[in-house]
């Protein structure tokens, strides 16, 4: 007799490996076998037992039988397409993202660092997270940077080809020029490059940085990413040749003319010179008019009264549904609390801190009990400084807590497109097999990356896995750290998918965890 090369699970798994020239001596010993050819031949027999092994291997195979290996973890199917979908109902009927993004914005406004407005914002998310029916909501200190704008910025220029105002805002962090203001010739300079090449013409001058928006690139944020370091770096570079102050192209590809400001960083090693932003269209006209000038015959006057006063403590909003197989074990989901002082901080991140809250209600209200402790994280001090996201790590790491997953909102609250994830391309590959569950509410992508400024050093410092959730990005810089970032210019629906997407990432990964383990 034929030894079967695997005699494993169902006897017809016995042909597996079988040639063409073994099947006699095997026939001549089974019963089965000779009947089966002595009625329709050889040939029909085999054909017969073919298709009866192809069946069995199927469902063995489907079944996680012995004869391929499949991981361990259990597989998404429709009991979880049905949930997803009550997760949905439940935010897409009864939401209470865009109400409470109505609350932020319209009683709560700009909360920047250290402001009146952000203190109040905690006090709004408290009560968000205990309505959304928290099983715990506490505060987490932090010492945040205060810095102040001090009032309204003006600038002007005059030349041979005319004169006029300029819409501006102080970059967060810069000092101001003080009341008198600062008169000086302009230089325009395109890139580090040309102001490298150019390094004796700078001192005694303002520097203005013209760098657009690379339109070529189809994502904005990849744009964002390339052009934003004139506004983080642009003032200790000019100043390290002896410019007065800088004026920078708002980082946006709006139509407008609304400033956008953010962030700079100064080298401490340098003279600290005030830095602004300037809207889209008066950057036109201002380079336009220095084209035009030769060089050199452009003043441009600007005062600002920025300045950056001692830190003071400000705190992360927490609230949690607690774990009920590994309450010591966490994922986190959030989005930061803070926002720029020229609106109402909408986009930028009410969206991102509405998402993570609705994440939670949704979760308590269809009577999901959670495995892990869910978590919700509404940061402080992301948009000059990251203290929050650095004292919510520091706390977990003091603490040794386990975490499995911190996912942020921090990309508006545009149409969800996909998640970014910091995971390998072989653990992606996992991840992606839940897609068709996401893909009738508009996700289609996990990509390999990472996850938002807040998450960032928790993935770091604990080796957490972190991700971001990426709406549509086209309009985006329209709005971020602008006066246009307001709740108007939010779509409640929108919004309403970016939460009901992140719910669903956050119930499967607490289920299917990330790598695979089920945990
Ligand atoms: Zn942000």
């Amino acid at each position: 007799m034929i030894r079967p090369v695997r005699p494993l699970g169902h006897p017809w798994g016995a042909f597996r490996g079988m040639k063409i020239n073994q099947f006699e001596p095997f026939a001549a010993n089974c019963y089965f076998v000779r009947k089966l050819t002595a009625m329709h031949g050889k040939w029909l027999t085999l054909g017969f037992i073919f298709l009866l092994w192809i069946g069995n291997n199927q469902q063995l195979d489907a079944q996680g039988g012995p004869l391929t290996p499949v991981p361990a973890r259990k597989a998404p199917g429709t009991e979880d397409s049905l949930f997803i979908r009550r997760l949905a109902d439940e935010i897409l009927v009864n939401g209470r993202a865009y109400s409470n993004l109505r609350i932020l914005t319209k009683t709560v406004g700009a909360r920047l660092s250290g402001s009146a407005g952000y203190y109040k914002a905690e006090a709004w998310g408290q009560q968000c997270l205990q309505d959304a029916g928290a099983d715990k909501v506490w505060l987490q200190d932090c010492l945040v940077p205060h810095w102040v704008r001090g009032g309204k910025d003006t600038a002007s220029w005059s030349g041979p080809a005319g004169s006029g105002t300029l819409d501006i805002l102080a970059l967060g962090n810069s000092i101001g020029t003080g009341a008198k203001g600062l008169e000086a010739p302009v230089i325009l300079i395109h890139s580090f490059d040309e102001l490298e090449q150019r390094k004796d013409e700078v001192k005694g001058k303002i520097v203005f940085y013209n760098y657009p928006f690379n339109a070529k690139f189809v994502e904005p944020f990849r744009s964002y990413g390339d052009a934003v370091r004139y506004r983080v770096f642009g003032a200790s570079k000019a100043a390290k040749y002896g410019a007065l102050a800088v004026l920078v192209r708002s980082m946006s590809e709006s139509v407008d003319n609304n400033p956008h400001t953010g962030a700079l960083r100064y080298d401490d090693s340098l003279p600290k010179i005030p830095a602004s932003a300037v809207g889209l269209q008066d950057a036109d006209k201002l380079a336009a008019a220095l084209n035009g000038s030769g060089g050199g015959s452009v003043k441009v006057y600007v005062r600002t009264m920025a300045k950056m006063l001692s830190d003071t403590t400000a705190q992360n909003v927490i609230g949690e549904l607690k774990g009920s197989e590994f309450p010591d074990e966490y994922i986190t989901v959030g989005g930061h609390l803070d926002s720029w002082d020229p609106a109402e901080g909408a986009q930028d991140d009410g969206a991102g801190c509405v998402h993570a809250i609705e994440v939670l209600r949704a979760l308590k209200a269809t009577g999901y009990k959670p495995r892990h402790t869910i978590r919700v994280v509404l940061f402080a001090n992301e948009e000059n400084g990251g203290r929050g996201g650095e004292r919510y790590a520091d706390a977990a790491k003091e603490r040794n807590e386990k975490h499995l997953f911190a996912l942020e909102s921090d990309a508006g609250g545009f149409t969800p497109r996909g998640f970014s994830l910091s995971l390998s391309e072989d653990k992606l590959t996992l991840i992606r097999s839940w897609l068709p569950l996401l893909q009738p509410y508009g996700v289609y992508a996990f990509n390999k990356g990472g996850g938002g400024a807040d998450v960032t050093p928790i993935g770091q410092q604990l080796g957490v896995t972190v991700g971001e959730l990426m709406p549509d990005g086209q309009r985006y810089f329209d709005y971020h750290h602008s006066r246009g970032d307001v709740l108007e210019n939010v779509n409640k629906r929108e919004l309403e998918m970016g939460a009901l997407n992140m719910a669903a990432l956050v119930y499967l990964v607490d289920k299917y965890g990330l790598d695979g383990g089920g945990r």
